[in-house]
């Protein structure tokens, strides 16, 4: 019989802009629990494939089914009470907003329009659960902060805040490691290993150590196709990664 059901089932995805194929009918299985990594060189079809799985964009052909619904027609904002939230390649926390306040929000799911009511009837539960937040991901110092004043590492931490303060159970994160320094990476790693073991985290990146380090499996994209999967020790001595990478 077949493994456990997938949380995350792609079927034949198939994505065009224009005249341009940006997945070729993709097929995708994560299982719960798992730590799957999407390398590929850029335009190889990785974000758009996120964006199908977050609700960010809807392909032309093909099946996205998570927990068993199918969502590939249900908009992004669908998706939190699946239990699936994303961070975006480019960070998109509130600019004018704190930290705090940008935790805030994601804790509790509402929208700035509710800021104002929050800002007026400060609920100490929630604050308290949003410097726990800014203790995970490392801006314990910077709750007063405002947001769109950060170092770029620092808005790549706290959109990954806002990712863990909606607790998830299946998170996606595209290239969290992209602008950090060696040091921030590090740290990323250990966050990422310290996920719940029953969190299913996809995560492109393409930080190859870092994806090596932190995934129980590795899928390689390229021209909106998959390449290759394996454990990453057998995605590291694969002909045809090196040849996607090096043209060798
Ligand atoms: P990756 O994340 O692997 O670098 P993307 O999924 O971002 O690749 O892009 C795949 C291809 O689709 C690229 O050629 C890119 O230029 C194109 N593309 C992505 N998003 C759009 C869009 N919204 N409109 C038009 N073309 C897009
Ligand atoms: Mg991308």
């Amino acid at each position: 019989r077949d493994g456990p059901t997938p949380v995350v089932r792609v079927r034949a995805v198939t994505v065009a802009f224009g005249g341009l194929l940006a997945l070729r009918g993709i097929d995708l299985d994560i299982a719960r629990g798992e730590r799957l990594a999407i390398i590929g060189p850029n335009g190889a079809g990785k974000s758009t494939l996120f964006n199908v799985i977050a609700g960010d964009v809807t392909p032309g052909e093909g099946s996205v089914v998570i927990k068993g619904v199918e969502c590939v027609h249900r908009p992004s904002r669908y998706r939190p009470r699946l239990g699936v939230a994303r961070t975006y390649q480019k960070a998109r926390a509130l600019a004018g907003l704190t930290v705090r306040e940008n935790i805030y929000l994601a804790l509790t799911g509402h929208r700035g329009r509710h800021l104002a009511l929050w800002r007026s009837s400060t609920d100490r539960r929630t604050d308290e659960e949003a410097a726990e937040v800014a203790d995970r991901v490392w801006l314990s110092g910077q709750l007063d902060a405002v947001a769109g004043e950060l170092a770029h590492g620092q808005q790549r931490q706290l959109e990954l805040g806002m990712a863990i303060a909606t607790r998830p159970d299946v998170m996606l994160l595209d290239e969290p490691a992209s602008g950090l320094s060696r040091g921030e990476r590090e740290r990323l790693v250990e966050l990422l290993e310290s996920f719940d073991e029953d969190l299913t985290l996809l995560l492109i990146e393409h930080d190859m150590d870092v994806a090596f380090r932190v995934a129980h499996r590795v899928v390689v994209m390229a021209d909106g196709e998959r390449v290759t999967a394996g454990t990453p020790a057998q995605v590291r001595s694969d002909p045809r990664v090196h040849r996607i990478y090096l043209g060798t």
